[in-house]
């Protein structure tokens, strides 16, 4: 192996631990404790193991947690009282609707109603577009993308000048940590469905992120020698020595990648740790806004 393995799941503990000494201090100064409101809407297992391990988390760090569960059947107005009466309650720091959701509901019109100063997975139009304007700062960076730049940045990588190749364009990895990038300027190409010669678009890349959601999509000769590649993509594979009888893949071949990368993330243990280390230390922000 030629490259420098990411460490996500050290680099997060890190960030763990910043935020609970950040928020134990606050506590002993009498201010209020960060919480975090998740609300789930229906009972897809993913999701409420998703919302599960948020409030854990929460729990961990010494910050609040209150979840609020709608049935799948919940209807738009009930949704948006819901998110109307967190807004207005002083003890709640960031509210987090947990996506997809269910698709009777205006999934944008709900985002949008969240408060930007409790918007902690930034997925609120106003903060996404902040994201978007050169000079604008967002409240809250949305936690994948802002991991994914996270771990770049405590391993040493430039990203300034850095030609930089995101595969996916959604709205909660891609475009932001496109943007993210662009804002770190980078010169940023996105790669999507329809892009013809992926593999040569990728051999120009100093930085790849790759999200897409596909297994081991991305070979080891499409990259760069010497690239940092951050793989988002989460793919469950069978495998019978487990004994869930399955693994999770990423979307990068790593076993390729990792003999030309200079740096890599692995699945697991990569970004995904730092989804959540991110989410509280947007929570921990949330709450430090609303003291001022
Ligand atoms: P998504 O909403 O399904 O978007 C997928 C993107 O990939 C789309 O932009 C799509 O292009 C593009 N794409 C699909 N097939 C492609 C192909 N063959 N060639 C090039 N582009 C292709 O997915 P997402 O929510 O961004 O998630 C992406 C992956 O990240 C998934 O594996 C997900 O599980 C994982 N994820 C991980 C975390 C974490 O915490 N680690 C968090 C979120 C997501 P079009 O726009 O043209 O359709």
């Amino acid at each position: 192996m030629t490259a420098q393995l990411i460490d996500g799941k050290l680099i997060g503990q890190q960030v763990r631990d910043e935020v609970a000494a950040a928020v134990a201090k606050r506590i002993a100064e009498g201010k209020r404790k960060p919480t975090l409101a998740t609300v789930l809407i229906g009972d897809r297992p993913d999701s409420a193991a998703y919302v599960a391990s948020k409030g854990k988390a929460c729990q961990e760090l010494g910050m609040g947690s209150v979840s609020e569960h709608l049935p799948s059947d919940a209807t738009q107005e009930q949704v948006e009282t819901l998110v109307k009466k967190l807004n207005a309650d002083p003890n709640i720091s960031g509210i987090l609707v947990q996506l997809p959701m269910p698709s009777h509901i205006d999934e944008e019109k709900v985002l949008s109603l969240i408060n930007i100063e409790k918007d902690v997975d930034g997925f609120s139009p106003l903060n996404i577009g902040r994201l978007a304007q050169k000079g604008r700062e967002p409240l809250f960076v949305p936690c994948t993308p802002f991991g994914s730049i996270y771990l770049l940045e405590k391993s040493g990588v430039k990203i300034e000048g850095a030609n930089a190749v995101v595969l996916g364009r959604s709205n909660i990895v891609g475009m932001p940590a496109a943007l993210l990038l662009i804002g770190k300027n980078a010169t940023v190409t996105v790669v999507h469905s329809k892009t013809k010669d992926i593999p040569n678009t990728l051999r120009q890349a100093d930085i790849v992120i790759a999200a897409i959601g596909k297994t081991e999509f991305v070979r080891g000769d499409w990259i760069k020698p010497g690239a940092a590649v951050i793989d988002v993509g989460i793919n469950a594979v069978p495998d019978s020595t487990k004994k869930s009888g399955q693994r999770l893949v990423g979307d990068v071949n790593f076993n390729e990648a990792k003999e030309v990368a200079g740096f890599i993330t692995p699945v697991p243990g990569g970004v995904g740790p730092m989804t959540i280390a991110m989410l509280m230390k947007n929570t921990l922000r949330a709450a430090e806004f609303q003291d001022l």
